[in-house]
C-alpha cells in the first residue's frame, strides 16, 4: 500500500522584523532565511521518513529545485513532480521580536494542477492506496472525487480550513485528519466544545469516515464507527510546534500503510510529533523512523486507551 500525496510545496521567506509592517510603511527587515515549507511537502517528508512508499504529486517553478531535492532525500518519489514556468508557491513570513508572525502566502505553481495531471497521477494508484490531499492546492474537490472513483482511500486534511467546505465532496472522504480547530470548524461547533462532542457531530455528519483529531499537547483521538482510541501526547519541552500536525499525519498514514493496528499508528505518530516539536523548524525537525523507535524504547509510553467502550 502506498500514499499518493497531492500536496503543496512552498518556499518560506522568513524575515526578522522589529514590528509587522504597517499600511504605507517601508520597513527594513533584519535577517532573511529560506526554508522548505508547504503542508504537502512536510507530510510527504514525514511519511517517507517513517518508511512509507510516497509518491508526491505537485508542482514547482524554476526556483523550487531544492524542495524536490529535499523530498527525494527523505525518500519520496518525486519523478512525477510538475516543473512549471510559474513561481513556486511561497510564504512571506514576518517574525516579530516576541515570536509572533504574520504570513502572506502565494499559491503559485501549487494552484496549477490540471485535470489531466491529476488523472495521470491517480492512474499510478491501486485500489486501497491512500490519496492524501490538504487545502493548499487547487482542484481539491476534483482530486477527492476522482480518487474515490478509482477506489483509492481519500485522506483529507482540511488545512487551511476551506472557505466553503459544503462545496467539497466530503462524503467521499475515508479519513479526516484534523486538529482541534479544524475539527470544530468541520463540525460547525464551538472550539470550546468537548472533543468527544465534536467527534459525535463529525461522525453523525460523515458516518462513512474515520476521523483522527489531534489535540496539541494533549494527544490525539481516532474515531470510527463505535470505536475510539485516545493516545496522550508524550511529554517533551516544546520549542517550535510548526509542522507538528504534518509530522503526525505522515507517521500515522505510514502506519496504516503497514497495516499496523490503529493504537500503534497513534502511538508512533504522537512520538514522532513530540520529537518534532522539541526541535526548531518544520521539515528539518521531522524525525527518521529509527529516532522514533529509539524515543519509544526510552520513553515511558503514555498508554493508549479505548474511549467510550460501551458506545
Ligand atoms: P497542528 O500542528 O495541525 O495544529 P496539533 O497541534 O494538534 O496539530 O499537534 C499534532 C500532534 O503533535 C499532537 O496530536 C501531539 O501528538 C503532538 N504535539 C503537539 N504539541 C505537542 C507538545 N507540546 N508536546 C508533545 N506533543 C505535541
Amino acid at each position: 500500500m502506498k500514499i499518493l500525496n497531492f500536496g503543496s510545496l512552498n518556499i518560506d521567506h522568513v524575515y526578522q522584523v522589529p514590528h509587522f509592517v504597517q499600511p504605507g510603511e517601508t520597513l527594513s527587515a533584519g535577517e532573511l532565511t529560506f526554508c522548505a515549507g508547504g503542508k504537502g511537502l512536510n507530510q510527504s517528508v514525514a511519511a517517507a521518513r517513517a518508511g512509507a512508499r510516497v509518491i508526491h504529486a505537485g508542482a514547482i517553478g524554476p526556483e523550487g529545485g531544492f524542495l524536490c531535492d529535499l523530498l527525494r532525500e527523505a525518500g519520496a518519489d518525486v519523478s512525477h513532480l510538475l516543473r512549471l514556468d510559474a513561481p513556486t508557491g511561497h510564504a512571506i513570513i514576518q517574525v516579530a521580536p516576541d515570536g509572533q508572525n504574520a504570513i502572506l502566502v502565494y499559491g503559485g505553481a501549487n494552484r496549477r494542477l490540471s485535470a489531466e495531471y491529476i488523472d495521470r497521477m491517480l492512474a499510478l494508484g491501486e485500489p486501497g492506496d491512500l490519496a492524501l490531499v490538504q487545502n493548499e492546492t487547487n482542484a481539491v474537490g476534483d482530486i477527492i472525487r476522482r480518487a474515490a472513483a478509482r477506489g483509492l482511500r481519500v485522506v483529507f486534511n482540511p488545512s487551511p480550513f476551506p472557505t466553503d467546505p459544503a462545496a467539497l465532496p466530503l462524503e467521499r472522504v475515508s479519513l479526516f485528519m484534523v486538529n482541534a480547530l479544524e475539527a470544530a470548524q468541520l463540525a460547525a461547533r464551538s472550539p470550546e466544545a468537548e472533543p468527544s462532542a465534536i467527534l459525535d457531530a463529525l461522525q453523525a455528519r460523515f458516518p462513512q469516515a474515520a476521523i483522527v483529531m489531534t489535540l496539541g499537547s494533549r494527544g490525539a483521538i481516532w474515531a470510527q464507527g463505535k470505536d475510539r482510541f485516545f493516545q496522550p501526547a508524550f511529554p517533551v519541552q516544546a520549542v517550535d510546534t510548526t509542522g507538528a500536525g504534518d509530522t503526525f499525519c505522515g507517521y500515522f498514514l505510514a502506519g496504516l500503510c503497514r497495516d499496523l493496528p490503529v493504537p500503534e499508528c497513534l502511538k508512533t505518530a504522537c512520538a514522532a510529533s513530540a520529537i518534532a516539536v522539541s526541535r526548531p523548524g518544520a521539515a528539518p525537525a521531522i524525525p527518521q523512523a529509527a529516532e522514533v523507535a529509539a524515543f519509544l524504547a526510552a520513553a515511558e509510553a503514555p498508554v493508549v486507551s479505548r474511549v467510550n467502550p460501551e458506545r
